[in-house]
């Protein structure tokens, strides 16, 4: 049987990279993405390429525009021949109440974090189509499912991740290509790992008091998910036993949403 050829936006760095390590391991073709060209984010994908003999190619492309994301996938399906997995990663966050929020951090959380997932589906799902056989899985958040005070655009993208998914699984349904959605509640990725030592100065806490009274407050299990847990849960959504999961959202985020 032919591999199969997945994107992962945004994936030279935390849960997009922790998807290609995965997808590439359980061996998919496997393009990762960036907005940047440095040697270090194609030496990665030769780095992936070598330890799981699978095709890997990094593909820079901005996901806050539109011709950049559409590009990103015309890109991988010239190199690799096919598109199946499309699993729309990138994101950005910035926190400030409402009636300060600055009018570009709005405008870039919403491209980043909402559009460019229609960019790359509306161009994904021709060749799926063709194929007869696809996957979109969208990273979304417990964000997507929950508010918190000073995240109004990545809670209003989040949520609108969700909305999406859902309608893009009803238009393909009978195509044999399905379109989920995962909500990752905290995981201890750089950009999370980053918080830490600011989190500690505001509330004068140590590091552990802080992870577990302030960032995981909400997450019953008092432990992070990690980038392997949601790598997994994107190996099973793509994989022919989640047939028939389409349109829904699966949350990995030790009980936040259960309350
Ligand atoms: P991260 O900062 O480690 O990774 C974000 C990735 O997106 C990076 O590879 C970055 O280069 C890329 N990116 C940013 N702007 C881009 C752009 N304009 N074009 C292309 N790529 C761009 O963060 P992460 O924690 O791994 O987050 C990944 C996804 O998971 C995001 O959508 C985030 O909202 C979601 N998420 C994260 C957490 C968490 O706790 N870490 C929880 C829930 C959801």
């Amino acid at each position: 049987m032919a591999k199969k050829t997945a994107i992962i936006t945004g994936s030279n760095s935390g849960i997009g990279l922790g998807a290609a390590h995965a997808l590439a391991a359980a061996g998919y073709n496997v393009v990762i993405n960036s907005f940047t060209d440095r040697p270090e984010d194609h030496a990665l994908a030769q780095e992936l390429a070598k330890r799981y003999s699978t095709g890997v190619v990094y593909i820079k492309a901005d996901m806050s525009n539109g011709a950049d994301c559409r590009t990103l996938v015309e890109k991988s399906a010239e190199k690799f021949g096919t598109v199946d997995v499309l699993v729309n990663n990138a994101g950005i966050q910035f926190v400030a109440p409402v009636d300060e929020f600055p009018v570009e951090k709005w405008d870039a959380i919403i491209a980043i974090n909402l559009t460019s997932a229609f960019h790359t589906t509306a161009a994904a799902l021709p060749h799926m189509k063709k194929a007869g056989w696809g996957r979109i899985i969208n990273i979304a958040s417990a964000h997507g499912l929950r508010a918190s005070p000073f995240k109004s655009a990545y809670v209003a993208a989040k949520h609108g991740v969700i909305g999406f998914t859902k309608t893009v699984a009803l238009e393909v349904a009978e195509q044999h290509i399905t379109s989920n959605t995962i909500c990752p509640g905290y995981v201890l990725t750089p950009l999370v790992e980053a918080q830490i030592p600011d989190q500690m100065k505001a509330h004068n806490m140590d590091r552990e008091t802080v992870i577990r009274d302030v960032m995981l407050e909400k997450q019953a299990t008092k432990e992070f998910a990690t980038v392997d847990q949601i790598g997994a849960t994107v190996v099973f959504l793509a994989s022919d036993a989640a047939a028939q999961i389409t349109g829904t959202s699966i949350s990995v985020d030790g009980g936040w949403t259960a309350a």
